[in-house]
């Protein structure tokens, strides 16, 4: 079977732990500690991603071979490969949790592309780690397939993500209880195999700083920068506020992402955030369908709702308030991180701008129209009104004879869409009257909303039904469901039911409206 090329330079730049025997445990002063995969009974490639296989070099005969299955699986390694799970800390749900770490994920190595990129090959869910804390080191079927058919989704929407190579079943079962009633129950186990240029989170760098382990910390940033950040020069305390600006920068736009595509993370807690700025920890996350700033898939959240989709800028620029607090220990003086902390605001406002401005397909965003996208937020929330499907119509609506017509299948209640048809007929005409102000010509305006507002985005019930066919054996769902999120921004003929409305039975349905940590 093909390699690819491994040079783990995170094991070899940062102290690992020297307790090799694998149990849990707080382990200080290192980064990482070399753990095997637990072998699983009868490992088994059900979906994988082609294009990251291809990156990786991986051929149909390597996809095809028991051997793919065995080493993604965590049955077999790879030469080069050198297992490892990763220490980090992070604050969830706003409190300092202490040492976190991979407790389910055990990165196999970073694998050097031709052009000198890398990508680091990690498992999750495959056994326990010296970070599992009370838990078993596994992840069920049903949330595998939600990571892997998301992380897809999301590259392909052009959000920056961690990617999944394969989704491999275990033939073991794992036991959850889903709803948190004490009534666990036996489900199939899988391991996604993510991979992303790293891993490192905001949690990371805020462990050693908690610990006062000023020199872990500034190994760790120093590798970073050196290995994930080559673009940035300069030295000593310059180097650091660059770096950190930069990762405000990233964060900004992929929240302003985000937004965009109505896209809910679920946990963002600080050991959720990458310092690449990348989509990471796919867990009980969703899909905004009737627009609700206030609305989180996270039944775990349901009380304070901080993880609300409304609230994710908000709570990113925290997040970051904690990365700067971890990484002041580098600095003399605190203005450099406050600095970083203003251009997350000035590059979320630029961002968001420009979102405003392709959504409804205008050459720029004025002021103004910052003001009429408020408003029209407002209506879609009010008349519940569907996100995605508004946008995508709003293409349709004729700035010469602007009517509500096209836009009359995003609404999921015939009777909030009459009492809302004269605010949205007053919304319209006065969106027409930009648009006759705007220099775009019809064809370029179509195209610019099109590329800004997806046709079709993964459904939290879409996903479950992918789902519950694969537990009655059948992946087509899955297939077909990734085949679909490869094409966001395209119509598809055939596959309006990819687009459609969230249909009744997935209103209160777990797995749907309601997804909790369990997974
Ligand atoms: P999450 O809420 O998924 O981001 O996970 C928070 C922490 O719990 C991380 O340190 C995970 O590695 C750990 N964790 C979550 N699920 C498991 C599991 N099944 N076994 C071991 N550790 C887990
Ligand atoms: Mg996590």
């Amino acid at each position: 079977m093909h390699a690819p090329v491994f040079d783990n330079a995170f094991l070899r730049a940062l102290p690992g732990d020297p307790e090799p025997r694998n149990f849990v445990r707080q382990v200080e002063g290192a980064a990482w500690s070399a753990v095997a995969p637990t072998p699983v009974a009868a490992p088994r490639l059900l979906a994988h991603s082609r294009e990251v296989a291809a990156e990786l070099g991986f051929g149909e005969d390597d996809l095809a071979s028991p051997a793919f299955a065995a080493v993604f699986g965590g049955n077999a390694l790879l030469p080069g490969m050198q297992p490892y799970a990763t220490n980090y800390g992070g604050h969830q749900f706003g409190h300092w949790a202490r040492q976190l770490g991979d407790g389910r994920a055990i990165s196999l190595g970073e694998a050097v592309l031709a052009d000198g990129r890398r990508r680091e090959l990690q498992l999750k869910g495959a056994g326990p780690t010296p970070y599992s804390r009370g838990a078993d080191g596994r992840a069920v079927l049903r949330s595998s397939i939600r990571e892997f058919l998301c992380s897809e989704a999301m590259h392909h929407l052009g959000i920056p993500t961690t990617r999944a190579l394969s989704l491999v079943g275990t033939g073991e079962g794992v036991l959850r209880d889903v709803l948190y009633d004490g009534r666990p129950e036996l489900e199939s186990g899988a391991i996604v195999c993510r991979v992303a240029p790293s891993f490192l989170r905001f949690g990371h760098f805020e462990l050693p700083a908690m610990r006062g382990d000023a020199g872990l910390l500034r190994q760790l940033a120093d590798f970073c920068i050196a290995r994930d950040f080559p673009s940035l020069a300069g030295q000593g305390e310059a180097l650091y506020a660059d770096w950190f600006a930069e990762v405000c920068t990233r964060t900004a736009r992929l929240v302003a992402a985000w937004m965009r595509v109505g896209f809910v993370h679920g946990v963002l807690n600080t050991d959720n955030m990458s310092i690449l700025g990348l989509t990471i920890d796919y867990g009980p996350y969703g899909w905004i369908e009737p627009y609700d700033p206030d609305w989180t898939p996270n039944t775990t959240d349901a009380a304070g709702r901080r993880y609300r989709f409304g609230w994710q800028p908000r709570v990113a620029y925290w997040n970051l308030g904690q990365l700067a607090r971890a990484l002041s220990p580098l600095f003399a003086d605190p203005a450099p991180l406050q600095d970083g902390l203003a251009r997350f605001a000035e590059a979320y406002t630029d961002a968001d701008r420009d979102t405003t401005a392709r959504k409804l397909g205008l050459a720029e965003c004025r002021d103004d129209d910052v003001a009429r996208m408020r408003e029209l937020h407002a209506l879609l929330q009010a008349h519940e009104v569907d996100m995605t499907r508004f946008f995508r119509a709003l293409a349709e609506v004729d700035a010469d004879a602007p009517s509500l017509q096209p836009l009359e299948s995003a609404f999921y209640d015939p009777a909030k869409r009459a009492a809302g048809a004269a605010a949205f007929a007053d919304w319209l005409s006065r969106h027409a009257v930009r648009l006759r102000d705007d220099p775009l010509p019809a064809p370029a305006r179509r195209a610019r909303m099109d590329a800004a507002n997806p046709r079709y985005v993964l459904r939290n019930w879409l996903a479950q039904e992918a789902i519950d066919r694969a537990h009655a054996g059948d992946l087509g769902g899955v297939e077909t469901l990734l085949e679909v999120m490869r094409r966001p921004y395209e119509d598809q003929p055939g596959r309006a039911h990819y687009a459609g409305l969230r249909p009744e039975w997935a209103r209160d349905k777990v797995g749907c409206s309601m997804l909790s940590c369990s997974s």
